[in-house]
Formats: C-alpha cells, sequence, structure tokens
C-alpha cells in the first residue's frame, strides 16, 4: 500500500534537466531496496509513452509493465526541485513522487493528492517548502471534515453478535466511501474500546480515504467480552477530523447522557447530540410497490421520467433496507436500488415541490408504472444485499486445435476468421485542460453518442433491441450520472477520467444486486460509458472482415450486436457473459450464433484466426484443421436433413434397433403448452415445472386457479401422463411475492422441497388442486430438492392423508434426484418411491461443486461427467431393482451426445424441451440397447465429460 511518510522524502535536490532528474530517483529506490537498477529503463519508458506531469508542480514517474519484476516491494521517494524540473512542453516540476508499485498502485497515490491538487498555488508552496514536514502537510492539503450525517447512522439493526455489528458499521462508512472494501477486516483486528453505557469504540486509518464516523445499535441486547453493547461508534480516522466529535462525545458521557445514544430510535437525535449534519426536515410519503418484478428497467425509466418533469430535488429509498436514498431522477440508481414487490418505497421531495411532485408519484407507483398490478397483501421484505467483484487474470493464447468449452447462448454451428475487438485501452490524462473544456468535451461525446443511439434505434427492427437502446438512452441522460461527472470535473480531472470512474462505480453497484437480471445491466451501462470514452479518447472501432467472421469480444454489449449485420457476423464469441444477459437475447433475436463465457484466453487469439463455434454443444475450435472443418460442415448439412427426417417421424414412439422402446416426454411450464408438445410427439408430460405458474400471477395462485390450470394440461394430454414437481423456488429462482431472506449461498440454502415444507398451506394448496384436477387420469407427483429422507417422507404423508379426502385412481409419488445424497440413498428411497426423476442440471452442479449460472465456469458443469453418470447408474440400479422407474428431465436428455448414455445406464424415459424431441427420438431409433450399454459401461470408467463426449462420438 502507497502511503506519504517524512521517511521518504529528499529535500533540496538538483537536476539539470528530466533524465537526471529520473537517473536520481531511481537511485534512490534502488538505494531504498525498493527496485533493481534495470527500473530506471521503466521510469524512461514511462515517460516516453506519456508525461506522468500531473500539475500543481508534481509529477509520478514510475514504470512500465514490463520493469514491474524489477520491483522489489512497493514503495515511493519523494524528491523536492526547488529550482524546478522542465518535465517537457514547459512543465516545470518541483516535486517528482518516484513510484515503485507492481500493479496500478499509483491510482492509490492520486487517491492521496486529490485535495491537495485541487488547491490553488500549490506549485510555488512545494518549490519553498523547507522541511519535509512543510511538504507533507501541503500534500494532504487542507483537513477534511469528519463525514457524519444521517447516512452513517443505522439503529437497531439486527445482527447476531459483535462482529456483525463492526461489519455493519465498517459498510455504512464503504458506502460513504470514507474507506476502501478492506475496512471491515481491518476493524475486526482492531482491539475495541468500551465507553461504558454499553457504547463501544472502534476505529482505523489503514484503507482509509476521507473521515467518517458511523454509528450503530444492535436490535437486540448484545454482550462483548462479558459487557453489554449497545452501540458502537466506527471511525475512519484521517488527520484531526474527528478532535471535535470525540471532545463532545466525552462531554456527553461524563454528563451521563450516554444511555440516549444507545436506546436512540431515531438519527435526528443522535445526531443533534454528536452534533453531525442533521437533515433538512422534507416532506416525504410512502408506497408499496407491487410490480410483480419489481422496479426492474421499464417501471424504473418511467418514474425516473416523472421525477425530472419536477425542479427540484426528489429522492427515493426502499424503507426496509439500510440503504440511503437516491435521486428518483436516476434510472441507474433507481435500479441499483434492487427494489422489489412488496417492499416499501418512500419518496423525499424539496419543500417547494412536495406538495405536486409526492402525489404524482406516489399515483405513479401506484397505477403500476406502465405495468398492471395487483395489490400486495402485507409481507416481510427480503434482506439487503452484499457486493461480490470479480478480479480478471492473464492467460496465454489457446492454441491451434484447441477445443474450449463454452455457454451456447444462441443455437448452431459457425465457422469464419475471428475478428477480435479487444475492450479498447482508453489512455487518457487524468488531469484536464480546464473544467470547462472538459465539460464541453463532455457535453459533446454525449451529443454524439445520442445520435448514434438514436440510429441504432431507428435501425432496430426487433421490438426487444428497440427497447435496450431506449434505455440505452436513458442511461446516457440520467442526470445523477452527468451532475456526478461535473462535479468531479471541478476538481480539475479530465472528462474521460471522470466519465470512466463514474461509469464503473455505478456498474459496480448494479453488480452488487443479487437479481441477475438486474445485474446483468451492469453490462448496458458499460456499453454507454464505453461509447462516451470511445469518443473522448477518439478511439475508432476497427474495420469489419470482408467475409463472414467470428466476432470476439471480452463481454459483447447489446450495442455491439445489434450493430452487426447478420450476413457478415457468423457468430459470437465472448469471454464472459451468461446466456441471460441482453446481448445473448439480441444474439438470438437476430439468428447469430453464439457462444459466451468461454474464458479470457479467447481474448488470445490473434484476428484472423479460424475458429469453429459449435454452439449445439457449446464447443469452440480454434483454428480448426481442415478435415475437423469439414466434418463440421457436413455435420450442419447432415443435422439439417436428419432434423428434417426427425421431424417427419416424430410421432413415432422412439425403439432401439434391437427393439427396447424408451418414453420421450416434454418438460413445460405453462399450462397452455401441452398442444404443441404433443404435437411435436411427447408421450407425455414429463415435467412440469409449476414454478413458472406461480411466477405467471402476481400474488401466489389459489387453490381454483391452479386446479383450472393443471386440469387444462390433463385434459390437453388426452390420457397421456402428467409427472408434475411441485412448486421449486429459492436458489436462483425467487418468487417476486414470497421473498426469502438473504443467503451467503442460496443454492445450497432454502429451496425446493425445504421451502415448501416450511410453508405446508401453500404445498397442500397446490396438493389438493393437483388431485382434484386429475380424477382417473394417470398423474405422477414428484416433489424438487429432496436430500434427505425425511423430507421425501413427510411430503409423500402429505399426500396421502389429502388423497384420503379427493381420492384418485393412477397416482405414483416420486422424486426428483438433483442433490447426490438423494442418488447416494437411491437403494433406501428406490423402497419407497414410485419413481424418480433425475434432474441433472442441479445434480451436475451439486455434483461438481460448480454454480450452473456462473458466468465462467458453468461451461465445465457438462452433465455427461462420469460423477454425474454415476449417480444415475446408481439411481437406475436402484429402481430397477425394485421395479420403479426412472426418468431424466435435465437438459442433458436433449443434448443428442447424451441421449446414447442415458439408454445405456437403463432410464427409462427422458423429458426435453417441445422442440427436442423429435431429435432425442430420432437418437433412440440410432441405437441398439446392447451397444448402449457398453458405452454407458465405458463413460462411467472415463476421467472425464470430454471423455464421456469422444467415445460417444467415436462410436
Ligand atoms: C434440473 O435441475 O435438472 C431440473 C430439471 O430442474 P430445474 O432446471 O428446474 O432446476
Ligand atoms: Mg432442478
Amino acid at each position: 500500500m502507497l502511503e506519504l511518510s517524512l521517511e521518504q522524502i529528499s529535500m533540496a535536490q538538483v537536476a539539470a534537466d528530466k533524465s537526471t532528474a529520473l537517473e536520481l530517483i531511481a537511485n534512490h529506490l534502488v538505494a531504498d531496496g525498493l527496485v533493481a537498477p534495470g527500473y530506471l529503463k521503466g521510469l524512461q519508458d514511462r515517460e516516453q509513452q506519456g508525461s506522468t506531469f500531473l500539475g500543481q508542480g508534481i509529477a509520478i514517474p514510475h514504470g512500465t509493465p514490463q520493469t514491474r519484476d524489477q520491483v522489489h516491494t512497493t514503495g515511493v521517494r519523494l524528491m523536492q526541485f526547488p529550482d524546478g524540473v522542465d518535465w517537457g512542453d514547459g512543465q516545470i516540476v518541483y516535486l517528482a513522487i518516484g513510484i515503485a508499485a507492481k500493479s496500478d498502485e499509483h491510482l492509490r497515490l492520486l487517491q492521496l493528492l486529490t485535495r491537495a491538487l485541487g488547491e490553488d498555488d500549490l506549485g510555488p508552496a512545494l518549490r519553498t517548502a523547507s522541511t519535509p514536514e512543510d511538504l507533507l502537510k501541503l500534500l494532504q492539503g487542507a483537513p477534511q471534515e469528519l463525514a457524519l450525517d444521517a447516512q452513517m447512522i443505522s439503529l437497531g439493526l439486527s445482527v447476531e453478535d459483535f462482529e456483525e455489528l463492526v461489519w455493519r458499521g465498517a459498510r455504512l462508512l464503504r458506502k460513504a466511501d470514507c474507506v476502501d472494501n478492506g475496512f471491515a477486516a481491518v476493524l475486526q483486528q482492531v482491539e475495541a474500546l468500551s465507553l461504558g453505557d454499553g457504547l463501544w469504540w472502534l476505529h482505523s486509518e489503514q484503507t482509509v480515504k476521507r473521515p467518517g464516523l458511523a454509528f450503530v445499535t444492535p436490535d437486540k441486547p448484545l454482550r462483548y467480552l462479558g459487557q453489554p453493547v449497545t452501540g458502537l461508534f466506527c471511525l475512519a480516522s484521517l488527520g484531526e477530523a474527528h478532535q471535535a466529535l470525540l471532545e463532545r462525545l466525552c462531554a456527553l458521557l461524563i454528563e451521563g447522557r450516554g444511555q440516549e445514544l444507545g436506546q436512540a430510535t431515531n438519527s435526528r437525535v443522535v445526531l443533534q447530540a454528536l452534533g453531525g449534519e442533521v437533515p433538512a426536515e422534507w416532506p416525504s410519503a410512502q408506497i408499496v410497490l407491487a410490480n410483480a418484478h419489481g422496479l426492474h428497467a421499464r417501471p424504473a425509466k418511467i418514474l425516473a421520467q416523472l421525477a425530472k418533469g419536477f425542479e427540484g430535488e426528489i429522492r427515493v429509498r426502499v424503507l426496509e433496507s439500510n440503504d440511503s436514498a437516491v435521486s428518483a431522477k436516476s434510472l441507474s440508481k433507481l435500479l441499483s436500488m434492487g427494489a422489489r414487490r412488496g417492499q416499501t418505497l418512500e419518496f423525499v421531495a424539496e419543500p417547494g415541490i412536495a406538495a405536486d411532485a409526492l402525489p404524482a408519484l406516489l399515483a405513479a407507483v401506484q397505477e403500476g408504472l406502465g405495468e398492471e398490478v395487483e395489490p400486495v397483501s402485507a409481507m416481510p421484505a427480503p434482506a439487503p444485499v452484499e457486493a461480490a467483484q470479480a478480479t480478471p487474470r492473464a492467460v496465454p493464447a489457446p492454441q491451434a486445435g484447441a477445443v474450449l468449452s463454452a455457454v451456447a447462448a444462441s443455437p448452431g454451428i459457425a465457422m469464419g476468421p475471428a475478428h477480435v475487438q479487444l475492450t479498447p485501452v482508453f489512455d487518457y490524462p487524468a488531469q484536464g485542460e480546464s473544467p470547462a473544456a472538459e465539460r464541453q468535451r463532455l457535453q459533446d461525446a454525449l451529443a454524439f453518442v445520442r445520435g448514434e443511439i438514436e440510429q441504432l434505434i431507428s435501425r432496430s427492427q426487433a421490438k426487444a433491441i428497440g427497447e435496450i437502446f431506449v434505455t440505452h438512452q436513458e442511461m446516457l441522460d440520467d442526470p445523477e450520472l452527468t451532475d456526478d461527472v461535473m462535479r468531479r470535473l471541478d476538481s480539475g480531472v479530465s472528462a474521460a477520467s471522470a466519465w470512466n470512474e463514474v461509469i464503473e462505480s455505478a456498474a459496480l453497484r448494479q453488480e452488487a444486486l443479487n437479481d441477475p437480471l438486474l445485474a446483468e445491466r451492469a453490462a448496458d451501462l458499460r456499453d454507454v460509458g464505453r461509447r462516451v470514452l470511445a469518443h473522448l479518447c477518439g478511439v475508432q472501432q476497427a474495420a469489419e472482415p470482408d467475409q463472414p467472421y467470428v466476432l470476439v469480444m471480452d463481454e459483447v454489449g447489446p450495442s455491439d450486436v445489434a450493430r452487426l449485420d447478420p450476413q457478415r457476423v457468423a457468430g459470437i464469441l465472448t469471454a464472459r457473459g451468461g446466456a441471460t444477459a441482453h446481448s445473448a437475447i439480441v444474439a438470438r433475436a437476430l439468428g447469430i450464433t453464439a457462444l459466451v463465457g468461454a474464458g479470457e484466453q479467447v481474448l488470445r487469439i490473434a484476428s484472423g484466426t479460424p475458429l469453429l463455434l459449435d454452439a449445439q454443444r457449446g464447443r469452440l475450435t480454434v483454428a480448426p484443421d481442415d478435415s475437423t472443418l469439414q466434418r463440421a460442415i457436413a455435420e450442419r448439412d447432415a443435422r439439417a436433413q436428419r432434423l428434417q427426417a426427425a421431424a417427419a417421424a416424430r410421432l413415432e414412439p422412439a425403439v432401439t434397433r434391437d427393439g427396447h422402446r424408451v418414453e420421450v416426454c416434454a418438460n413445460i411450464g405453462d399450462s397452455t403448452g401441452t398442444p404443441a408438445a404433443v404435437a411435436q410427439g411427447a408421450e407425455g408430460i414429463g415435467l412440469l415445472r409449476t414454478e413458472l405458474l406461480f411466477m405467471a400471477h402476481n400474488q401466489a395462485p389459489d387453490e381454483a386457479t391452479q386446479e383450472a390450470e393443471y386440469r387444462r394440461v390433463l385434459d390437453d394430454l388426452q390420457g397421456r401422463p402428467l409427472v408434475v414437481r411441485t412448486l421449486d423456488v429459492g436458489g436462483d429462482k425467487p418468487l417476486p411475492y414470497w421473498p426469502i431472506d438473504k443467503e451467503e449461498n442460496p443454492f445450497l440454502g432454502v429451496r425446493g422441497i425445504r421451502l415448501t415444507l416450511q410453508r405446508p398451506e401453500i404445498m397442500e394448496a397446490q396438493l389438493r388442486a393437483l388431485l382434484r384436477a386429475a380424477g382417473d387420469r394417470p398423474l405422477r407427483i414428484m416433489f424438487p430438492m429432496v436430500g434427505r429422507v425425511e423430507e421425501w417422507r413427510q411430503a409423500r404423508d402429505m399426500v396421502e392423508r389429502l388423497r384420503g379426502e379427493i381420492p384418485v385412481s393412477d397416482l405414483q409419488l416420486g422424486i426428483m434426484v438433483e442433490v447426490p445424497s438423494a442418488a447416494l440413498l437411491a437403494p433406501v428411497l428406490a423402497q419407497e418411491v414410485d419413481f424418480f426423476s433425475v434432474g441433472t442440471n442441479d445434480l451436475t452442479q451439486y455434483a461438481l461443486a460448480i454454480d450452473r449460472g456462473h458466468p465462467t465456469l458453468s461451461a465445465q458443469a457438462d452433465g455427461l461427467h462420469p460423477a454425474v453418470l454415476q449417480l444415475i447408474d446408481m439411481t437406475v440400479k436402484a429402481a430397477h431393482a425394485h421395479g420403479k422407474w426412472v426418468g431424466v428431465c435435465g437438459e442433458l436428455a436433449a443434448d443428442p451426445l447424451a441421449v446414447p448414455v442415458l439408454v445405456g445406464l437403463g432410464v427409462d424415459e427422458l423429458s426435453v424441451a417441445a422442440r427436442s424431441i423429435p431429435e432425442v427420438k430420432a437418437c433412440v431409433r440410432e441405437l441398439s440397447q446392447e451397444g448402449a450399454r457398453a458405452l454407458a459401461r465405458d463413460a462411467l470408467m472415463a476421467a472425464g465429460a470430454a471423455e464421456v463426449r469422444a467415445l460417444v462420438e467415436a462410436r
């Protein structure tokens, strides 16, 4: 960590020119043991690339990435040159701060210097400073005021222990931008000081950016080191800023008024006692948000537009969260609140506009902000969410012939030369010319990009694409973002630097939401941000190759895709991203084959390298040899023909060449989907995902509504069997109107059967509706996420009890095998269940410990991994030993390479998306049961999924 201290300062140095000064600095850094002599070259090269002059008589010479290996230890050396050194272009340096750093730690130094750089006439003062102490004072700038306002106080927090309270205090400081992320960990190491009356005090200077004080109290009595805890002060200490507060607090404690703080229920009381900034009394109004999917992009946009119509400040916050209020005029800030249905929005407005603005906003929210809404019944709100961030790492380029896995985001087989568009490295000065000039630059760039986006909107044929760009435009016009940038320009930074910082921090806030859809809007923000930055930095887009190509990017923005001409772009390949990103939606809308999340290595591929994208198997081949390419072309054509033939035979049963029949059914989520599935050849419904029925309603559908939905499916099946899964929410599938407490690992938390057993009234209503709808038709009910025998028994007993009331004649009860423990216990469970249905999507994620939605790892979560196959094998053997049947209803069942293995393992039924039924049936017909069994035996002994796939292909 770079910090400034007296020992690092060398006063009154002399250098005739810049290169002598650099040598002097390098010698000192070497003498201090920070770098090897070779670092001088780095200092020189860096100056060649661009001057390190910061302004105000300061330069910060540092090395290049190539000379990082010359750095032994991170550190700095400050050298005062009272006679000045010409740093080029007539810029005179009086203080050079030589940096030895292995990474971009000079940014931290810039942060430390920001205040000093904002002051006038620093250069002359640095020149005449006569002691290291004076110099350091000048660099640290005017003392900052202690941040202490309503946002820094959180009372009655639901915390388990003292550590959690400390963490919450540190979090307030982080949100106020007083400290870096590591501050919570720093505080946990510091010894807490008891102030009496249950009040405690913690402070540290480490990672502090500006001084601030947070005060937090627990909602229930806590004890720490044997003493009560009623409140905790967390101080981010910098200089003397907290002195006055400390004196006031001491006086308060001596007067015996400490309890007032610990018992306060209102931050105003605390602020008045401590002398903090007491908020102005602005009128406020509250309303419960009723939109089924919360305040997502469209309603938020309408809200922001409405708020912008009032001349004055309007802020809004989610009452149930600890987050501070944001501007209601800012789309990005509104989205970053992550407001969900059932939560209360609290608006406050400037007194001058409140009488008009608040009723108008409330009415708009009540009317649904452009969406149909159903009122919300009272319910508890979900807990707040914490931030997460990923750090990229450098990796080598894949070699010719390499085959990589990726997430298939848009189907097809595509080939063409790579056209690699790396996220451009925008080179811009940290300091601007002048605030006025930078403001103008920014405005020009915004106007230019606005025009570009308008063109994209008018060119967009698909409605979904056009809507995305309207949102982009809204982001561009977001006053919260632009005001923030403009404010930063006043401190002398360049427009590019200010814009980049503001966009990046807004995107990070967005990513921190635990709602994948909202978090993906970070990509949209960065997309808009890049466009503006490119214009500010004069970066031109690289010209497209003439022949159809494969576009390779880090994370493709929706506008990148929509700009593409599907005639010229054969496919898209990205290093990061998931299948639900806007860009994937755009790619599917345009019919461009896309693989996403292939890892950073694809960015190292040289433009022009031939690529083969197989979005059927989620596989990329780099520089495929001629025969691979020919095979792919042949496969693409053969597949088209096969699909045609399969479609013609879709209504025939799936029987292997040696007469073994495999039932092929459909997975549906929508009760209206049955006729289409039957028309595709479904022999039944193998998985009705009932949570989708629940999600389609704004409130849990009552028994009669559900009964009608299930009845419709059974009617449409005309005697074919229906396998229904009871409500499976939690994990990555939240129900907007059924908030679940925040969990560190929702996939390992309360989901599936665990959740419904906690809400038996919901489960019972569903079971009753199913039994009533069935009558004498074949109904199979299965329970999701069963991991313990007790869960199964509890669920079964509930059905058996209801069955006494509502008789049905053809009912089977089973479980989904999605948790490895269920497969391992299959010999026990098989004695009691009527059937198993293997949910390979979850079974794979739990067996391989890979989050199924992980942006970079999910491609490795391949259900053909032998470990997963072993679990399926155990399940089938146990079931057959007791005369029970086994289906597979995860995505694996539709994979043409998996069908032979699953049939070989003895799986009796495959349940797949309706459009895959003809192909799956055709695959079965190509097999012999004996051959499939031998293949499965080999697959079970393979070392990995890739080997299994190779085995199947080599058949
Ligand atoms: C599965 O996990 O394989 C499955 C079918 O369930 P879902 O994908 O709905 O979690
Ligand atoms: Mg599942």
